[in-house]
């Protein structure tokens, strides 16, 4: 079992996003904890920090309609076409959600696990805690990645 599966677990979240169009159920499998990305498309995308938690496809139903931007040849992010919600990024191959936790309250209670392009972490968003870290050449050395992004 991997150390990010150590969190896996299944049950029921309810999500939606600001102004309520859309609506996220998650049932079923997904990593009951957050991950956090520094590099420049998470910064931009977010306007401040991207953290995410990870769920199954067959686990997710959405309803309302979604927006979904091609951020890169492998992964595209969604977000609400009305109040511009951040909801989901998802990696075309493998298919799962990565989840922002603000959409569901029940997330609140996760646990922060992980932070990557820790050396990219602006000085406005202080993590602290004993959680794995990796710089952005440790990250990319062994994931996909879009070169140059700033
Ligand atoms: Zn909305
Ligand atoms: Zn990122």
């Amino acid at each position: 079992m991997s150390w990010i599966d150590a969190h896996r677990t299944s049950g029921r979240l309810d999500g939606r996003c600001l102004c309520g169009a859309v609506r996220i159920v998650v049932d079923g499998s997904h990593v009951a904890a957050v991950s956090v990305c520094h590099c420049g498309m998470c910064q931009r995308s977010t306007g401040y920090a991207y953290g995410s938690f990870v769920a199954d496809a067959e686990a997710v139903t959405v309803e309302g309609a979604v927006a979904t931007y091609a951020s890169t040849p492998f992964s595209s992010r969604s977000f609400c076409p009305t109040c511009g919600s951040h909801l989901w990024l998802r990696d075309n191959e493998a298919g799962e959600y990565e989840l922002f936790p603000g959409l569901f309250p029940a997330a609140a209670e996760f646990p922060l696990v992980s932070e990557i392009y820790t050396d990219r972490r602006p000085a406005y968003v202080p993590l602290a805690g004993d959680h794995r870290t990796k710089t952005q050449a440790e990250y990319e050395a062994d994931n996909p990645h879009v070169e140059g992004d700033a």
